[in-house]
Formats: structure tokens, C-alpha cells, sequence
């Protein structure tokens, strides 16, 4: 059950046409939409643009709720202190 949510990481390394190689990338918050993101990934060696990924609402909603099961246990129980 924990091994699923990384199934959902992002990809820490691309291929570069300019530097013929896959090389690490660094994630940049490219655009944000009322219902998605779009991320810009960046080569780390040349600092070109090497993929683009989209998020979009629901994705992000879910997770979120994975990286943080939490959140689901937040509900206290109102209790009187009187
Ligand atoms: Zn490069």
C-alpha cells in the first residue's frame, strides 16, 4: 500500500537533445491554471527546457492526500472544557 503513492514521483532525470545525454532536471512552476499547473523541466547542465508536465486539480488533490494521510485523522471531537 505505501509503495503505491511513488509510482506518482516525477522524473529526476531526462534526455537532453543539447547535451546528447539524460541529465538531472530541476522542476519549475511554469503556468497556473483555475483547474492545473504546468511544470517546465529544466536541464541542470544547459539550462534548457527539456519536458513540460501537467497537473491538474484532481491529481494534485490526490496527492496531497497521499503525502499527507494526516490529514484524514485532523477531525478532533468537540469537547467541552467546562
Ligand atoms: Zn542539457
Amino acid at each position: 500500500m505505501s509503495q503505491q503513492q511513488f509510482d506518482n514521483f516525477t522524473a529526476s532525470t531526462l534526455y537532453c537533445e543539447k547535451c546528447r545525454a539524460t541529465t538531472p532536471v530541476r522542476e519549475k512552476l511554469l503556468l497556473v491554471l483555475p483547474d492545473r499547473e504546468i511544470f517546465d523541466y529544466l536541464c541542470t547542465e544547459c539550462g534548457s527546457s527539456v519536458g513540460q508536465r501537467e497537473v491538474t486539480a484532481g491529481e494534485k488533490m490526490m496527492a496531497e492526500a497521499l503525502a499527507s494521510p494526516s490529514r484524514r485523522r485532523r477531525k478532533v471531537p468537540l469537547r467541552s472544557v467546562r
